[in-house]
């Protein structure tokens, strides 16, 4: 397993992460709260780096990117872990859970992504499970891969320190970043906090193409007043920053709840609109 970066060793052989807010103490033989990290020894070492769980070549769209290269397909790979519990994840047997994976390189999927060119191909998404919880390997393939010409796209919950987050973003083209809800959305459902995510967002977005999107979670964060504070503290960074509202499905820990209203979907990208030049409903069919 290939050592973590962003780590300090702790007393007794544990390990303090510094890749996300966590900051878990991880203890011998323990793993972090995400699963993809764990103390092997006194090191910290990646459980996920160079493990696939999932690949497909997925139009720009569907991560959803409408005003990044629109009309492209993007290799969209995927591991497992996640340093966020929320739950109503829409990806939790990936995300939530330990999936079968195979082993595959940097090397091998660049080499995927380049022979995909000429059918409309772009680059690499690190996307489907959380790409922060799998920092090593995202890395380092995002390097190789603008070395060859590809673009580099991240779905990501924005859930990562700014030290991790900065060396990354040289390598990053664009980045779909989730903004949930507000403080206690976060705290209440997430296991995260709010402020950590919209630091990521205003960092990401001086950094590369990024725009972000809200899932309406029946009966937590699906009103137009919710969606307005989300639209309005993303316009106040810039208005040309798109907003993905997009429709919540029972999943996970969430089964028994109604899915969001389709014509809610579009009011609240209306709403949206009061204050961002683009604002898009999701998951309508
Ligand atoms: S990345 Fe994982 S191990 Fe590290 S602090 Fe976050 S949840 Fe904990």
């Amino acid at each position: 397993m290939t050592e973590a970066m962003f780590y300090e060793k702790a007393e007794n052989s544990c390990a303090r992460c510094l890749l996300c807010p966590h900051r878990c103490l991880v203890r011998p033989d323990g793993a972090g709260l995400c699963g993809a990290r764990e103390n092997d020894g006194g090191a910290l070492r990646s459980r996920n780096y160079g493990r696939i769980s999932s690949i497909a070549l997925d139009p720009i769209e569907k991560k959803p990117l409408r005003r990044f290269y629109p009309g492209s397909l993007i290799l969209s790979v995927g591991s497992f872990g996640c340093n966020l519990s929320c739950p109503f994840c829409q990806n939790h047997a990936i995300a939530q859970e330990r999936p079968a994976t195979r082993a595959a390189g940097s090397a091998e999927l660049i080499g995927r992504a380049l022979a995909l060119v000429p059918r409309g191909n772009i680059g690499i998404a690190y996307t489907y499970n959380e790409p922060t919880v799998w920092y090593e390997f995202v890395l380092e393939t995002a390097r190789l891969a603008h070395d060859s010409g590809l673009k580099n796209v991240m779905v990501t919950n924005g859930y990562i320190n700014p030290e991790p987050l900065a060396a990354l973003l040289p390598h990053i083209d664009a980045m779909n970043i989730d903004l949930k809800g507000g403080a206690d959305f976060y705290a209440r459902l997430c296991g995260g906090r709010e402020d950590a995510v919209k630091d990521a967002i205003r960092m990401a977005s001086a950094a590369c193409h990024v725009e972000v999107t809200t899932l309406l979670v029946t009966g937590h964060n699906d009103t137009v007043a919710a969606v307005e504070g989300v639209a309005r503290w993303i316009g106040g960074i810039s208005p040309d920053i798109p907003l993905h509202v997009t429709r919540f499905f029972p999943a996970h820990k969430m089964r028994d709840c109604e899915p969001t209203p389709a014509e809610f979907v579009f009011e609240a990208a209306r709403a949206a609109m009061r204050h961002l030049k683009y604002a898009y409903p999701g998951n309508v069919g």
